[in-house]
């Protein structure tokens, strides 16, 4: 679903305040507007005592306190270093993990501006489903759309709606440096909630379809778990775990349809005919998808597939990291293993974006980066704390008590003997990556959840 062929597109033109910018450090202003207010309380004499309490509740517990459920008591002396608790801890491993003050909900997983694209339609000021009233004719007709995406192929009902302020009617991009325009007839789609539904079965129905066209063969790592954590999505003993793969691998599917436009597949083409002006263009011989109509598209996936899905899916995570099984490693690895890929698909999307627009910056949208990047960090402390200071890929699997201890069956072995084989024979790649922070890599996130002495990058 992006934006027109031509210019930095998309979301960017309108996320100046992007929704997931949030704090991450309280800095000094933030302390004295904190100051300001606890004067207005008189029931707490003890101011520095107050500060610090609410300073530890705004950071939360670090990750180590949070995983062994104790409270986190911050250095009174150094109250953003380490909390008594990872001062106090000792030990060849798990030692060398930091103490840090993240909460998987903070994970950024993709981009959303507050509201659709203006350049399409400025009737929706946020991304709260709210359906057309004003309609031309009652006549409702149904066409298909396409991202050409294997053969995916969703139906959506339209009707002629009555254009408003705002509302654009024609498509229009550059070629050359020469401004183009493709008259599109004004419908709209009748029924955005019904859509909305419709589309989260269409994530869950091509997750296969997706792999193949996004993954491929290109790579066996890759191409083995995403295959396995399909795989273990519909097999997993534990139904929770079937669950968060399951919506793990939908959210993926729809984060990858961001990154692509529709175009009107069907005989019913809304009397409009395919763009045959401009052969240079990327739309060429194709149907147009009304602008409005493109709006709705955008507002229903992230209202009712994006937004829902990606808050599942991190409560989930959590909830299964929590629980602390051993037989839920599995489970979480394949997941983060798939998010952490999402993360360098993305990365590598807006980079080459700003390339095809000939920006002088890497990315189109640099503070969302940042977020996606600080939001990895995230993932793979979590996963290293779950590691328990152990090297699941460093594993000796031949033992039988290292098989029955981790609770695995013989599939699962086998693609963990497999995939510490493909590590080992990717290791230099993987550190060439991270030397030169090629971030737009395949690896760059992906192959940390491989590292014995991982630190924060
Ligand atoms: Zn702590
Ligand atoms: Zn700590």
């Amino acid at each position: 679903m992006v934006g027109e062929v031509s210019g930095p597109t998309r979301k960017k033109v309108n996320s100046q305040t992007p929704q997931g910018v949030r704090h991450k450090y309280v800095g000094v202003s933030g302390l004295l507007a904190q100051k300001q207010r606890l004067k207005h309380r008189r029931a707490f004499t003890d101011l520095s005592q107050r500060l610090e309490t609410g300073e530890t509740r705004k950071r939360g517990a670090c990750l180590r306190c949070r995983m062994q459920r104790i409270r986190c008591y911050a250095d009174p002396n150094d109250v953003h270093g380490p909390c008594s608790t990872c001062q106090g801890v000792s030990g060849p491993t798990l030692a060398q993990l930091p103490c840090l003050r993240y909460k998987i909900s903070e994970t950024a997983l993709f981009d959303k501006g507050r509201h659709p694209q203006y350049i399409w339609s400025q009737r929706w000021k946020e991304m709260k489903i709210v359906e057309i009233k004003e309609w031309e004719t009652s006549e409702v007709r149904t066409v298909e759309l396409t991202q050409d995406i294997g053969n995916a192929v969703y139906k959506v009902n339209v009707r002629q709606f009555i254009p408003v302020e705002g509302d654009a009617l024609e498509r229009k991009w550059t070629t050359n440096g020469e401004a183009r325009s493709y008259r599109c007839s004004s419908w709209a789609i009748v029924n955005m909630k019904e859509t909305g539904q419709h589309l989260m079965k269409f994530v869950k129905d091509h997750i296969k379809t997706s792999i193949e066209y996004f993954i491929g063969n290109s790579d066996e790592l890759l191409r083995s778990t995403y295959d396995m954590a399909f795989e273990h999505s519909e097999k997993a003993a534990a139904t929770e775990e079937r669950r968060l793969l399951r919506d793990a691998l939908k959210l993926w599917v729809a984060i990858r349809m961001e990154s692509r436009s529709e175009r009107i597949c069907s005989e019913e083409n809304l009397g409009m005919v395919p763009q045959q002006f401009d052969p240079v263009a990327p739309n060429f011989n194709q149907v147009l998808v009304p602008p409005v109509m493109s709006a709705q598209i955008e507002l229903i996936m992230t209202a009712m597939v994006l937004q829902p899905l990606k808050k599942a899916v991190l409560a989930q995570l959590q909830e299964l990291i929590k629980a602390n099984r051993s037989r839920s490693w599995f489970t979480i690895y394949l997941c983060l293993f798939v998010l952490l890929h999402s993360c360098a698909l993305l990365t590598s999307f807006e980079n080459m974006q700003a390339i095809k627009y000939g920006l002088q910056t890497r990315y189109v949208y640099a503070p969302f980066i940042e977020e996606l990047h600080h939001g990895s960090k995230i993932m793979l402390a979590y996963f290293h704390y779950c590691n328990k200071g152990g090297y699941p890929f460093a594993t000796d699997w031949t033992i039988e008590r290292n098989v029955k201890q981790a609770e695995l069956n013989p599939d699962q072995l086998r693609f963990l003997t497999k995939t510490a084989q493909l590590v080992e024979k990717n290791s230099t790649l993987f550190k060439h990556i991270a030397k030169e922070s090629e971030f737009e890599h395949d690896f760059f996130f992906v192959s940390r959840l491989y590292n014995t002495t991982w630190q924060p990058f």
